[in-house]
């Protein structure tokens, strides 16, 4: 085989390094370097035949336990496919392993992740208050399937493969919608957490043509950016306008320190969870470290970051099963009915097996 693979221990253990907390000794068999589709594609074939499991990693920066390989196998390190295919005035086409240009939606951790990796293993972010989640912004997919073959998904197909962890198929490249215009931000300060709930709530419902809005804790700008209150930060496009606030350019600027920038710089000793809650929010469950995204879902999606083990549980405790279960190895729970049944149907007709990304599909 052409493909790079190392069976080196350090290199196995490197690959399966993430955010992932709870990692167990679980060790891929080998990983792979592919360089370009073919790599790939020879790879599969080979690994098919074998009956080799498959998983495949962009930046290591999954929180939902997407890159255990639960079954050995082999982690395809997909960084060194990191090209630009073409780019026009509205869309761009990049190679999974890239980092991101110019995009409409993307995580906190953007400068870490691929574009890949978050079209296959995050959702909503930065942006998904006006665009929505990631995958809206995706027109074309080119995947290896399971069957080994190059296979390009369009328009509602490319569900397939959004947020399916590589259960689905090997992402090879994405074209993109870009966001072509700047990005102004301002701040709210308020004196009490009810009075933040109740103003951005405000803005919500009116649908406000904003581009981005968080609202922070005293507790996380400690930790990062922001000042010791209740604060709210508000982005728009260049040709829209806000009232309201002080220029907040700094803190939009430092955007990679909001709440998966926080956890990120705490990683050894921080634990988290994330909960998408019903308008209207009840003031007293907005306490400690935490943030919430606003996201055009009609959800509120509430960061919650703890250093106590005991907290973190006190908070599972009183909220219950979270809608969007980053602690749920599959991913069935965290996608609309609709979603994952496009996933399921795929998965059964072309890997039955369950050799790409086993154990984090339930079909
Ligand atoms: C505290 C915290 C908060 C977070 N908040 C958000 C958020 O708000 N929004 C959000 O979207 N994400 C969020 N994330 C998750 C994560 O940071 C992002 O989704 C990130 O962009 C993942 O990109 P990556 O390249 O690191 O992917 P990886 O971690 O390498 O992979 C993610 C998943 O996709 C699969 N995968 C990777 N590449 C491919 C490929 N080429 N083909 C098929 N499958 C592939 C992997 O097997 C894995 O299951 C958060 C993470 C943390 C720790």
């Amino acid at each position: 085989m052409k493909v790079i693979l190392s069976s080196k221990l350090e290199d196995r253990i490197k690959a399966v390094k993430s955010l992932d907390k709870d990692v167990p000794s679980l060790l891929p068999d080998a990983v792979a370097y592919p360089k370009n589709e073919d790599e790939i594609l020879e790879l599969v074939e080979h690994c098919i035949e074998e009956h080799i499991p498959l998983i495949p990693k962009g930046g290591g920066m999954s929180s939902a336990k997407g890159l255990l390989p639960l079954k050995g196998g082999i982690i395809i390190d997909m960084t060194s496919m990191n090209r630009k295919i073409e780019e026009d005035d509205n869309t761009i086409t990049l190679e999974a392993g890239s980092h991101f240009h110019n995009p409409r939606v993307y995580p906190t951790l953007w400068k870490y992740s691929t574009v890949g990796g978050n079209f296959c293993g995050g959702s909503w972010g930065i942006g998904s208050y006006k665009y929505g989640p990631n995958w809206d912004q995706v027109i074309e997919v080119t995947m290896v399937n399971p069957r080994g073959k190059l296979v390009k998904l369009r328009g509602g197909d490319t569900k397939i493969a959004a947020h399916a962890e590589g259960t689905t198929g090997i992402v090879t490249r994405l074209r993109m919608l870009k966001l072509n215009k700047e990005i102004h931000a301002k701040m709210i300060v308020f004196n009490s957490v009810s009075e933040a709930i109740q103003y951005s709530e405000k803005i919500y419902e009116n649908n406000y043509p904003l581009y981005h809005m968080v609202l922070r804790s005293p507790e996380i700008a400690k930790l990062s950016i922001g000042p010791d209150k209740w604060h709210l930060i508000v982005a728009y496009e260049e040709d829209e306008e806000f009232k309201d606030g002080v220029d907040a350019s700094q803190i939009w600027e430092n955007r990679d320190k909001f709440f998966a920038g926080v956890f990120y710089e705490n990683f050894s000793k921080a634990y988290y969870t994330t909960y998408h809650f019903d308008f209207p929010l009840d003031p007293k469950i907005l306490k400690g470290i935490t943030e919430v995204e606003f996201a055009n879902d009609n959800k509120a999606h509430v960061d919650f970051m703890t250093f106590s083990k005991e907290e973190l549980d006190n908070i599972k405790k009183s909220f219950g099963k979270s809608s969007f279960d980053v602690e749920d190895i599959y991913i069935n729970s965290r996608l609309s009915k609709e979603h994952i049944r496009k996933i399921i149907q795929y998965k059964k007709m072309y890997d039955k097996e369950d050799l790409f990304n086993p154990g984090k599909l339930q079909f």
